[in-house]
């Protein structure tokens, strides 16, 4: 059986729901220990945090990062398999983790094991794996680099592992996200009879023409890398359910979406001059959930792309769309970070999948771009 496939197998039998890393930690541990990794865990609230690392001279910090826990499985019943029971079928591997993201680790693994055997390599390559990037993610990567942070340590370059292709194997990397910042709106009236329209304070009609601004608005144009900033709704809320009834407040929850053009500050300036002027009584409380970034062209945009054409014979598209990962705590930490793994089509869905053809071109990608990068 191929290295990368009975690996994956053994992770995705380890039922890890997030944050629970079920014991995925110990078994890379049983891989990477033989090979000179040495272990520190950074475990907090209920989370595993395993930062695994390798020194051999002086060169980069390469860092493979990933997370082991997975989403809910949803309804047992419709899965063709039991999630936790790795399973093939036509090609594909079946089960709860296999494409978000035990695969990406099970290929990096596989990879390092070929690369730190047999090259002439300079550097240090960490695998820094947590257990919470599917929940609050609060304990997870974050909290892991702080402790890194404190001691100095700073990456020159690292891959995410996350699924990141799109139709077919290393047809797009990611090479930075939009930043997501989230409003909670309550818009204050006054509830009365709806027959007694001076006595009362419609929060509804008060605010439709402002919702209707918000949603017309252009935030700002994008850029080269980015789509432009985007303003939706996700929820609003209003009324008693009488007919009879103009209620007293509003609820409205939105999400902006934004690149590089605007920031966070920008956003919540122009939305709370646009309820100022409305004349609106409100109150609004804000949550940003991570900020835009972005790895521009360099050395690590260009080993992936030579290693991924030197696989398929095709370069990667660099994309910048889709929803947000840990990348956007480690971007930050100083590192050039792209996210590249396996096709992403069944992720978080009933009968998740990985194609088992993709699983050695996988890990021959990540072994190319640490040929590319740590040979002195
Ligand atoms: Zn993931």
């Amino acid at each position: 059986m191929d290295a990368t496939l009975e690996l994956l197998t053994a992770l995705v039998a380890r039922p890890s729901n997030t944050p629970d890393d079920a014991g995925c930690c110990d078994l890379l541990m049983a891989r990477l220990q033989p090979l000179g990794f040495a272990a520190e865990y950074f475990n907090a609230g209920g989370v595993t945090n395993l930062w695994a690392s390798l020194r051999r001279g002086d060169g980069p910090l390469m860092v493979l990062a990933g997370h082991t826990d997975v989403v809910p499985t949803g309804p047992l019943d419709q899965w063709r398999s039991p999630p936790f029971e790795p399973t093939v079928h036509d090609g594909l591997l079946y089960g709860r983790g296999a494409a978000d993201m035990k695969s990406g680790i099970a290929a990096m693994v596989t990879a390092v094991e070929r690369f730190v055997n047999d090259a002439d390599w300079a550097g240090t390559l960490a695998f820094l794996i947590t257990s919470d990037e599917e929940g609050p993610a609060t304990y997870g990567t974050q909290y892991a680099i702080e402790q890194l942070k404190a001691r100095g340590v700073v990456p020159d370059y690292a891959i995410v592992g996350e699924a990141s292709s799109n139709l077919t194997l290393g047809d797009r990397i990611m090479i930075g996200r939009r930043g997501s910042l989230n409003g909670r709106l309550k818009v204050l009236g006054k509830q009365g009879h709806v027959a007694y329209p001076h006595k009362v304070e419609n929060p509804i009609l008060r605010a439709a023409p402002v919702l209707a601004r918000l949603a017309a608005e252009t935030w700002d144009e994008g850029n080269a890398d980015f789509p432009p900033t985007s303003f939706q709704i996700s929820n609003i809320n209003a009324g008693t359910g009488a007919t009879n009834v103009v209620p007293g407040t509003l609820d409205v929850v939105f999400n902006f979406r934004y690149c590089t053009e605007s920031t966070d500050a920008q956003l919540r300036q122009r939305v709370q001059a646009m309820l100022d002027e409305a004349g609106l009584r409100y109150e609004l409380n804000w949550e940003l959930s991570g900020k835009p970034f972005l790895t521009r062209h360099g050395a690590l945009t260009d080993a992936a792309s030579d290693a991924i054409h030197a696989v398929t014979g095709a370069a990667p598209e660099r994309f910048t769309g889709g929803g947000t990962s840990d990348a956007r705590f480690i971007s930050p930490w100083g590192a050039q970070t792209i996210e590249l793994g396996p096709i992403n089509a069944s992720i978080h869905k009933i009968d998740e999948h990985v194609r088992i053809a993709d699983l050695a071109p996988l890990s021959r990608m990540y072994e190319g771009i640490l040929d590319r990068l740590l040979r002195p």
